[in-house]
C-alpha cells in the first residue's frame, strides 16, 4: 500500500503523467521529501507488475469511459432543465423530468437494479455487487437541474478540437468571448478537446457533467466486469441550483456514504461548507405628523438605513474570499413606522459566526438606548452547518476520495465551499457526502465549459473509488 497521504502532501510531479518510471534521472531533479514519495510510487508500480496485476484502467476501458462520458454528456445538456426558485413544487419546473425520465430509462437499459423515479423527481438506482465482493456501500449523487441565473434552453453544445489557446468565440453571439483572463484554467488545456455551449445560454456542465459521469462509470463497470466495486446507489436529484435539491430525498435509499459528483476544476475535492445564519430586523419607529415631530418621531427605515451603515464594509461579500466570513445585507424595507431588514451570516467556525450576530444584536440594543421609544426585534436562525466537523468522524470517505483522484492522475485540491450544497444537507441528516470535481468551470454563465478530458478523469475517479472502498 503506497504512502497516499506523503505523495497527496508532496504533490510530485508525475502524477500527471503516464507512469514511465526512470529511476535514474527523475529523482535526481526532485527534492528529498519528493524523492520518498517518488520511491513510494515506484515500488507500487514494481509490486503491481511482479504480481502480474494488470494496471486497473487498461487503454481500452479509458477509451470507452472517455466516448460514453462525452456522448452522454452532450446529449444531456440538450435537455431543458432550468428550475424555477418562485415555484414551490418538487421538482420546481416540469421540464426537468423529461432528463430525469431518461436517465431512469437509461439506468434501466445498463442493468441497473431497483431502479425507480419517485413522484419528487428523485431517480434511484443501485449497481449490484461484483461476485464475492463485499465492501461497504456508497452513494453517488448529481443534481439534473441548471441554473435560473442564464438561459439553458435550446442549448447547443460545441466541441472545439486540439484548442489552440487562441480566443473562443462564439457562433450565436459575437460579442462573447472567453480567453484565459476570463478563466485561467483554461491554459493548462491547450492542446485538447474543450466544449462549450453557442454563447445564448448556459452550457450545463453544472451539474450534467456530474450525470454524465456517474453513467459513464455504471456503463464501464457493465461491461468491464474486471472493475471490481462493491453496491454502489446512484441518485440523480432536481432544483439543486434554488438550494431544494434534498427537501424530497427518500433517506432510506440512502446509504450512509455520499459522493457528490458537483465540483469545478479536475482535482477539487471539498469536504467544508459554510456555517450559515441569518438575522431578521424588525424595527417599530414612532410616526408622528411631521410638522410637529420634533423629539417625538422615530422614522423606522432611517434608523434601520443608519444601522446598515454601521455594519463593518470590510466584512462584506465584495470584500472577503477564501476562508474569511462576511455579513450580507439581502433586504432593507419599511417606511417611516415600520422597517424590517434581513442579513446573512456567513463563517467557516461557529465561533467567527457567533461574534458577527452578537455584533449585529448589540447594535440593535445601542439603536434603542440612542432613540428611547424605538423597538427592535431581531431573530436569529441557523440555517446549516459546516459538513467537516461530521466528515472527520469519518476521515476514510474523504481518504477513500483522495486515493481515487491519485489514481486517476489528479491532483488533489482540498476547498472549502463558500455557500450550501446538497452534500452538506445530507451530511447533517447523516450521511458524509464530500463533493468531488465534475471538471466545468465558469458555471451558470454563458462562458461555462468544460474539457473532455476532465470529464473522464473525474468518471474514472468513480471507477477507483470503488476499488478502493472493496479494500474497506
Ligand atoms: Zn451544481
Amino acid at each position: 500500500m503506497p504512502d497516499y497521504e506523503a505523495i497527496r502532501t508532496n504533490n510530485p510531479p508525475f502524477l500527471n503523467t503516464p507512469p514511465l518510471p526512470n529511476p535514474k534521472t527523475a529523482p535526481a531533479s526532485l527534492g528529498e521529501a519528493q524523492r520518498v514519495s517518488y520511491l513510494y510510487f515506484l515500488a507500487t508500480f514494481v509490486t503491481q507488475h511482479m504480481a502480474g496485476e494488470p494496471l486497473m484502467i487498461s487503454d481500452e476501458i479509458r477509451q470507452f469511459v472517455q466516448d460514453e462520458v462525452r456522448d452522454r454528456f452532450l446529449r444531456y445538456v440538450q435537455v431543458y432543465t432550468t428550475s424555477d426558485e418562485n415555484n414551490p413544487n418538487t421538482p420546481s419546473t416540469e421540464r426537468q423530468w423529461d432528463l430525469l425520465k431518461i436517465l431512469k430509462a437509461e439506468c434501466e437499459e445498463l442493468g441497473l437494479s431497483d431502479v425507480s423515479l419517485s413522484e419528487f423527481g428523485y431517480v434511484y438506482a443501485t449497481l449490484k455487487p461484483s461476485e464475492g465482493v463485499d465492501a461497504p456501500v456508497f452513494g453517488l449523487l448529481a443534481h439534473v437541474d441548471t441554473s435560473p441565473d442564464q438561459p439553458g434552453e435550446n442549448v447547443k453544445p460545441r466541441r472545439i478540437e486540439n484548442w489552440d489557446g487562441s480566443t473562443i468565440t462564439y457562433p450565436d453571439d459575437p460579442e462573447l468571448t472567453l480567453t484565459t483572463n476570463d478563466s485561467p484554467e483554461l491554459a493548462e488545456f491547450v492542446g485538447e478537446t474543450i466544449i462549450t455551449a453557442s454563447g445564448k445560454t448556459l452550457l450545463g456542465a453544472d451539474d450534467k457533467a456530474g450525470v454524465a459521469e456517474i453513467m459513464a462509470s455504471m456503463a464501464a463497470f457493465k461491461k468491464y466486469p474486471e472493475l471490481k466495486h462493491g453496491e454502489i446507489r446512484v441518485i440523480f436529484t432536481p432544483d439543486e441550483e434554488i438550494g431544494r435539491g434534498t427537501v424530497k430525498i427518500d433517506e432510506d435509499k440512502l446509504p450512509k456514504f455520499c459522493y457528490t459528483l458537483d465540483g469545478g476544476y479536475p482535482g477539487e475535492l471539498e469536504d467544508e461548507n459554510f456555517d450559515a445564519w441569518r438575522v431578521d430586523l424588525k424595527v417599530k419607529g414612532i410616526g408622528v405628523h411631521p410638522g410637529y415631530a420634533k423629539d417625538k418621531m422615530i422614522n423606522a427605515v432611517a434608523v434601520t438605513s443608519r444601522l446598515v451603515a454601521m455594519l463593518p464594509e470590510w466584512m462584506t461579500p465584495e470584500h472577503t474570499e477564501k476562508r474569511e466570513g462576511f455579513i450580507h445585507v439581502v433586504q432593507v424595507s419599511g417606511d417611516f413606522e415600520n422597517a424590517s431588514m434581513t442579513a446573512i451570516i456567513r463563517d467557516f467556525e461557529e465561533e467567527g459566526n457567533k461574534e458577527k450576530v452578537e455584533y449585529v444584536q448589540q447594535l440593535a440594543r445601542l439603536f434603542e438606548k440612542r432613540y428611547p421609544g424605538l423597538e427592535i426585534e431581531v431573530e436569529v436562525s441557523h440555517q446549516y452547518q459546516n459538513m467537516r466537523d461530521i466528515v472527520r468522524e469519518t476521515p476514510e470517505v474523504v481518504d477513500i476520495a483522495e486515493r481515487a483522484m491519485i489514481d486517476a492522475g489528479v491532483k488533489v485540491i482540498r476547498k472549502s465551499i463558500r455557500g450550501g450544497t446538497d452534500g452538506a444537507r445530507l451530511t447533517q441528516l447523516g450521511h458524509p457526502t464530500p463533493n468531488i470535481f465534475a471538471g466545468g468551470l465558469l458555471f451558470h454563465s454563458r462562458r461555462e465549459w468544460v474539457a473532455e478530458s476532465s470529464l473522464r478523469k473525474a468518471a474514472e475517479v468513480v471507477l477507483y473509488l470503488a476499488k478502493h472502498w472493496t479494500e474497506k
